[in-house]
């Protein structure tokens, strides 16, 4: 996942597969990507197995942000018990981001554990809680009721406050660089599962746990920005995921009432899924994960790219953006000696100017490294280069920070979205 280290080196020594002195233009080695302490699963034909169906698993149960406000009414009625208690069991859930019946007090008291019951029954446990020094970093490690685990991580910047979502435990995409693809895909997580994230992250907040809060500031505080940079590829569990969504968007007391914008959605380069988040028509941020713009390089650190090619990714993101006007980001992950040449970002800089221009910017961002792995980040200089080579083509690019290294939270592309 996003929040957990990369590559785990297991004690082995390491040996960079290094190959000859790289270009002329950029006298250094061209390290490939292998994964270390661990066997990529590779399919008949040699090359990495792509998840895209989940194993069968136990569902878990329905919850009130599994439907829309119409089914909540059914539901509650089912429940032998008057709809208009679904409205007031939306609003302690979404506004007052309670599951707590003693505190809901305009709830006839006899009715109140019956409904919490039937409406919304736990689907996160809280396995631990890592908070950063300063505190305005944590990081949630969440059982379900399957035992699955998922990890969400909450940080506060100025103005805003990003949560950092899973949609999946596990994810099937078997990227190299990610810890998250090395179990592959336990399975998707329904919609009230993501949801309910958020909405724990905003009853810490609510407690006073999310550190940095300005003196003197007494207006409530929520989550206002989403990034779905956790575990699993987002659009291979593209159903729930849009359904949640929805309700991250939806006014209160049906939902969140939180901004489309706001919303990142990152994905590896599912073409067919991106076309279909196009014609949703919902304006949430798209980023596409490229972190290499050669096909070559790419077939080994995104094996999705085996399907969708480089090109076919970008075309797909360009008409993302002529559909919603919204800027794409592209998320390239710096890694030493392996995609951060400066022929790359030659090369990204052109892919992307021959596709117009102010229609994307980049977030390069070092890769959460793994001490004396070929995982390592970029040294600065070179970042800087590469971020000065995008930006002389009319780029627009931000180097972006990590988060939370203490606690194990960062492989820093959590903000890569912001
Ligand atoms: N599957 C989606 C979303 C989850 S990963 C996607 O790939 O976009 C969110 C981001 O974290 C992706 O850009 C991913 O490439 C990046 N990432 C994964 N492991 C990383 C690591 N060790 N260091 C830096 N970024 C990493």
């Amino acid at each position: 996942m996003a929040v957990e280290r990369g590559i785990r080196n297991n004690g082995a020594p390491t040996t960079p597969r290094a190959t000859g002195a790289g270009t002329a233009t950029d006298a250094r080695p061209q390290v490939r990507p292998a994964t270390e302490g661990w066997q990529q699963k590779l399919g008949p034909d040699g090359r990495p197995v792509l998840q895209f169906a989940e194993p069968k698993r136990g569902k878990p149960p329905v919850h009130l942000a599994d439907l829309t406000p119409e089914q909540r009414t059914a539901r509650v009625i089912e429940l032998g018990l008057p709809g208009f208690r679904a409205k007031q069991l939306s609003t302690h859930y979404f506004t007052h981001c309670t599951t707590d019946p003693a505190r809901m007090t305009d709830l006839p008291a006899a009715q109140r554990d019956e409904l919490v019951a039937g409406m919304l029954p736990p689907l996160l446990t809280e396995v631990r809680r890592l908070r950063t020094d300063n505190g305005d970093t944590i990081k949630f490690l969440w059982k379900l009721h399957d035992g699955a685990l998922v990890e969400s991580v909450l940080m506060r910047y100025p103005g805003r406050i990003t949560l950092c979502v899973s949609s999946q435990a596990g994810c099937g995409m078997n990227c190299p660089f990610c810890a998250t693809g090395q179990a592959g895909l336990t399975r998707n997580m329904s919609t009230a599962e993501i949801v309910d994230q958020v909405v724990q992250a905003n009853a810490a907040i609510a407690a006073g746990e999310l550190g940095g809060k300005k003196r003197g500031e007494t207006t409530p505080e929520r989550v206002s920005n989403i990034v779905f940079m956790g575990m699993g590829e987002p659009l291979a569990n593209y159903n729930r995921v849009m359904d949640a969504v929805r309700t991250m968007v939806a006014p209160q007391p049906h939902g969140l009432g939180m901004s489309a914008r706001h919303i990142t959605v990152s994905t590896v380069g599912l073409v067919p899924a991106i076309e279909k988040l196009a014609a949703e028509r919902i304006p949430v941020t798209f980023a596409l994960s490229l972190h290499a713009p050669d096909d070559e390089l790419r077939d080994e650190l995104i094996p999705v790219n085996s399907r969708w090619k480089v090109d076919e990714a970008l075309d797909a993101a360009r008409a993302y953006f002529d559909a919603t006007g919204r800027r794409v980001s592209i998320e390239y992950a710096l890694i030493k000696d392996m995609n951060d040449h400066a022929w790359r970002a030659d090369l990204l800089a052109k892919k992307l100017t021959e596709r117009g221009r102010g229609w994307v910017h980049v977030n390069p961002i070092p890769l959460n490294p793994t001490p004396g792995s070929i995982w390592t980040s970029s040294e600065p200089a070179v970042m800087r280069e590469f971020v000065r080579r995008l930006e002389a083509a009319g780029i627009p690019t931000t180097l972006r920070d990590t988060r939370g290294k203490e606690i194990d939270g960062a492989c820093g592309q959590l903000a890569a979205a912001e």
